[in-house]
């Protein structure tokens, strides 16, 4: 089923490098180095968790085998030909400088070597979006960004984590000051709180997109807010689904916020942990909506223009993706 949506071109804006880490590159990494990652994977091999909070243990437990510039190029290649290998042809990738330089290696030397992984995968361009960690505070937000402004080669920042912690104008400082560095910029909210984190979100950071943004279907004025003001949604619809944040793909606002005029986009999150692929999730939206290719190159179509990349890039990209009518 999946493997039918596999061959159409698409476009990824909302993926966690770490959390995209297949399973086996894991498995393999840790054996190499002698590391005991005690039970954090099923029978299958796939990621074993049940509930939010295991599910933070495991990824914290899998991306400790995470510790030099080396391992960041080869997860970063991993990461982009399993991408590849599913039609997708241009994709944004976050990643979190206060998490990724555990053998205390510069940031700029991780990242240089993470950029260095993508660039040997034919066929897909990636772009990445350092991010801030909610939950670790505004003042530690600032700083990182202005490491990001410093950082030839990043293409927008963003605030990641726990979107309960902290109000969001405190984040203010950290997004005006990457905004003036030309950075895109993306924050998390509307996932696991209500509209009003949508919204409080909006007022304080400007973003030109919103990471989840799917507690917005419950507020028309909002969906119409967002739609008047052009923000575009990082959907990402089966780790909804997997966090039980909705119950059914059917359920899913995802078509309700299309309907609304909303920008919405597809992407898969953290893919191994929630099982899913972007193919998958193709697959699972045509079911439960009738979503055809056609529907799916208008949504890639729109990912694209919400891209942060040079216009070059975009029209090169906007060709590859074809007509949506
Ligand atoms: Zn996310």
């Amino acid at each position: 089923m999946a493997r039918d949506w596999a061959t159409l071109p698409k476009v990824e804006l909302h993926l966690h490098l770490e959390g995209a880490a297949p399973p086996e590159f894991i498995r393999a990494l840790a054996a190499e180095k002698g590391l005991n990652l005690g039970h954090i994977f099923a029978a299958d091999g796939s990621y074993d968790w049940a509930d939010f909070s295991e599910f933070l243990a495991v990824y914290e437990v899998a991306t400790s085998v995470l510790q030099t510039p080396e391992d960041y190029t080869r997860l970063s290649e991993a990461v982009l030909r399993a991408r590849a290998a599913e039609g997708v042809i241009y994709t944004e990738i976050f990643l979190a400088p206060q998490l990724c330089a555990a053998d205390g290696s510069a940031w700029a030397d991780v990242f240089a070597a993470i950029r260095e992984g993508a660039a040997r995968v034919p066929g897909i361009e990636a772009r990445f979006i350092p991010i801030a960690v909610r939950h670790m505070g505004p003042d530690d937000a600032l700083r990182v960004a202005r490491i990001v402004a410093d950082t030839p080669g990043a293409s927008g920042f963003g605030l990641a984590g726990d979107e309960r912690q902290y109000d969001v104008d405190a984040f203010a400082p950290a997004f005006a000051l990457a905004r003036e560095a030309g950075l895109g910029l993306t924050a998390h909210a509307g996932e696991i709180c209500g509209p009003e984190s949508v919204r409080a979100t909006l007022d304080a950071l400007s973003p030109a997109r919103i990471g989840h943004g799917i507690a917005a279907a419950r507020d028309p004025a909002l969906m119409a807010r967002l739609a008047e003001e052009g923000v575009v949604l990082e959907v990402c619809p089966g780790s909804n689904i997997a966090l039980a944040l909705c119950g059914s793909w059917a359920e899913h606002p995802v078509a309700a916020l299309d309907r609304a005029g909303v920008g919405v986009t597809l992407s898969t999150d953290d893919p191994p942990y929630f099982h899913t692929s972007l193919a998958q999730e193709y697959a699972a939206l045509n079911e439960a909506f009738g979503w055809s290719r056609k529907t799916f190159t208008r949504l890639n179509r729109l990912a694209m223009r919400a891209a942060f990349c040079d216009d070059a890039t975009r029209t090169r990209m906007l060709e590859r993706l074809g007509e949506s009518a």
